[in-house]
């Protein structure tokens, strides 16, 4: 047999292997790493959050501090109303007045708008750990499901992808680069069996004189359909 057709029929197997074995872990890696990444989008949302909550507490402390010494010079104001003397005296001490009231006021309500922005980042907060505890329980499952999985197969996985590159090294390039493109566009594997009469990539029916020196194993043809490398594995129809 050719001996670059017999490397890339070794090198096909190899790579079947390879494409079961990712099967075999299906959408597991894919899920934990968007898992993953979804729990961290999360936790430093709740970071960022708690973080203005805190700067929220320190102001809503101050505007606290603001409005109970506001209110004991109110306070204050209040009590000289009855020991002042004259109409002017009174009047300004009642501007004074009206002005602590405005400034309470004002302070109040700010206090007021810190205290509803607080209340909606915890409770954002809060939704956020619900989400982080749910997706968490998923993911230690999938994890758990995925390192069973790669223990099983990581062996086997590092000694094909050792064979697959001593083979490649093997075969002429322009071969294995018209096999790796292909590969590329075909989940990994860039050759495949015939099948009876037709191409096993794509099923097209081959002409008779194809499938004979198909048969042949020793010329690295193609599939006029889809340009697949083609050899036979053997199997009559
Ligand atoms: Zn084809």
């Amino acid at each position: 047999m050719n001996q670059t057709l017999e490397r890339l029929i070794k090198l096909q197997e190899i790579d079947a292997r390879l494409l079961e074995i990712r099967e075999h872990m299906g959408d597991l890696p894919g899920t934990v790493e968007s898992q993953e990444s979804e729990i961290s989008t999360l936790q430093s949302d709740n970071t960022e959050k708690q973080e203005r909550i805190t700067l929220l507490e320190k102001d809503i402390r101050h505007h606290e501090a603001e409005i109970d010494d506001f209110s004991t010079k109110l306070g204050k104001y209040k009590e000289q109303l009855f020991l002042v003397t004259s109409n002017k005296e009174y009047e300004a001490l009642n501007q004074e007045i009206d002005h602590m009231k405005a400034a309470i006021s004002e302070s109040e309500s700010v206090q007021l708008a810190f205290e509803e922005e607080k209340t909606g980042l915890e409770e954002t907060i809060k939704l956020n750990s619900g989400k982080i505890e749910t997706i968490m329980e998923s993911l230690t499952g999938n994890k758990a499901e995925l390192e069973e999985a790669l223990a099983e197969t990581v062996q086997e996985q590092e000694e094909l992808e050792k064979s697959k590159n001593s083979l490649e090294d093997g075969i002429e390039s322009n071969y294995l680069n018209a096999y790796q493109r292909i590969a590329s566009t075909r989940d990994g594997v860039g050759m495949e069996s015939i099948i009876g009469q037709a191409c096993g990539g794509c099923f097209s029916q081959l002409p008779p004189q194809t499938v004979i020196e198909i048969k042949q194993n020793n010329q690295i043809i193609t599939c006029p359909g889809c340009g697949i490398l083609l050899f036979w594995d053997g199997a009559e129809d």
